[in-house]
């Protein structure tokens, strides 16, 4: 696994990230990156150009730490900007409007990573926990596992240190943690057709509400204000103080649900709440219901009560077989898992399957 430290300014932050981890960027850096600022623009262009102008416009320091990130890698922040949003594009250009069901299942096939899991307990002798897991379409050769992922520890000069997990390149990914005790994971989740683009492309909303969120309130906030673009996310939101909720956001349509009455919430990558789950389905959708089907008999009182524990949410997130939360194939890789407790500001890494790859420790010093 990959890291990058970085403190300061978001240009700064950017600029030594991107000296940091110059020769991995260089070697992903797209030979003809998506042109946001051009005035003659193809469509893929004018998606990008809109989702940078609602950047300047709502969430101004990540493209400032883009421009940074460039200038530290010596390349292009058209290249950099790809990297961060090129998914996104392809996301919205996946799903026009008028999409019909029927036709989504094939649309989105040459989408990007998309399968992950998340699965949370209000109360463990740790405090609340978060397990998660994150899959793609193809498995990580072994030789690249150790450069696909990239753990970000940035101090920002305003608002509080943060852990940050994200392919190379990009400044928000897939879960993380900060020192006043938040933490988030997402899960792809169904897409609004019909987006031109206008929005916070949508990995990227991780990143503000590390930077600015103490509690998952506040996480709920911050989500209704902003706009999505791109593919929809299921996000998991957890607190110090053992709030935790599940977000599902796509575009400007936002749902929330609570934790079951024993404390226990999981998602895979379909919606719940009714606005959501009336989006065409994913690509990925019988593989997700399949997850989803199996927390469901994991967590069933029927099947003996499982303690909702930390060697509980390390057993869960590696199970195998039918609907199994660790994938090795046919159509689903699990190539990263995580546990998280915020209480404790520590997130533990397999970089790799869970099931044979060892966590690692990492920790946050909590704010006053
Ligand atoms: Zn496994």
């Amino acid at each position: 696994m990959l890291v990058a430290e970085t403190r300061g300014t978001a240009y700064e932050r950017g600029r030594q990230y991107g000296a940091q981890l110059a020769e991995h960027l260089r070697r992903r850096a797209p030979a003809r990156p998506l042109r946001p600022a051009t005035a003659v623009a193809d469509d893929g262009d004018a998606i990008a150009g809109r989702m940078l102008r609602y950047l300047e416009r709502h969430e101004p320091a990540l493209p400032d730490e883009m421009r940074g990130l460039a200038a530290g890698a010596s390349l292009p922040f058209e290249a950099i900007f790809h990297l961060n949003v090129a998914s996104f594009v392809r996301y919205v250009q996946d799903f026009p409007a008028g999409l019909v069901v029927a036709a989504s299942a094939a649309a989105s096939a040459s989408s990007d990573t998309g399968g992950c899991s998340n699965v949370a307990f209000v109360s463990t002798e740790r405090g609340p926990l978060l397990g998660k897991t994150n899959d793609g379409g193809a498995p990580v050769p072994r030789e690249r596992q150790s450069d696909t992922w990239v753990l970000q520890h940035t101090r920002p000069d305003t608002g509080p240190e943060f852990f940050l997990l994200a392919p190379v390149g990009a400044l928000a990914g897939v879960a993380g943690l900060n020192a006043a005790g938040f933490a988030v994971g997402q899960s792809a989740a169904q897409v609004v057709p019909g987006q031109d683009g206008s929005g916070v492309p949508s990995n990227l909303i991780l990143r503000p509400l590390l930077e600015r969120c103490a509690t998952v309130g506040e996480a709920i906030d911050l989500l209704h204000t902003r706009d999505m673009a791109g593919k929809g996310l299921n996000l998991m939101l957890l607190d110090a103080a053992g709030d935790v909720r599940a977000a599902e956001k796509s575009a400007r349509l936002f749902g929330v649900r609570a934790p079951d009455d024993t404390g226990t919430l999981y998602f895979s990558n379909h919606c719940h709440t009714p606005a959501l789950s009336a989006l065409p389905p994913r690509h990925d959708r019988d593989n997700s219901h399949r997850r989803w089907a199996h927390l469901q008999r994991y967590f069933d009182p029927s099947n003996g009560n499982q303690p909702r524990s930390e060697a509980t949410m390390r057993a869960v997130i590696t199970t195998h077989g039918e609907g199994g939360i660790c994938q090795h194939g046919p159509d689903m890789f699990t190539s990263l898992g995580l546990v998280i407790a915020p209480r404790e500001r520590a997130m533990w890494i397999a970089d790799g399957a869970p099931c044979s790859v060892p966590f690692v420790e990492h920790r946050l010093a909590p704010t006053a």
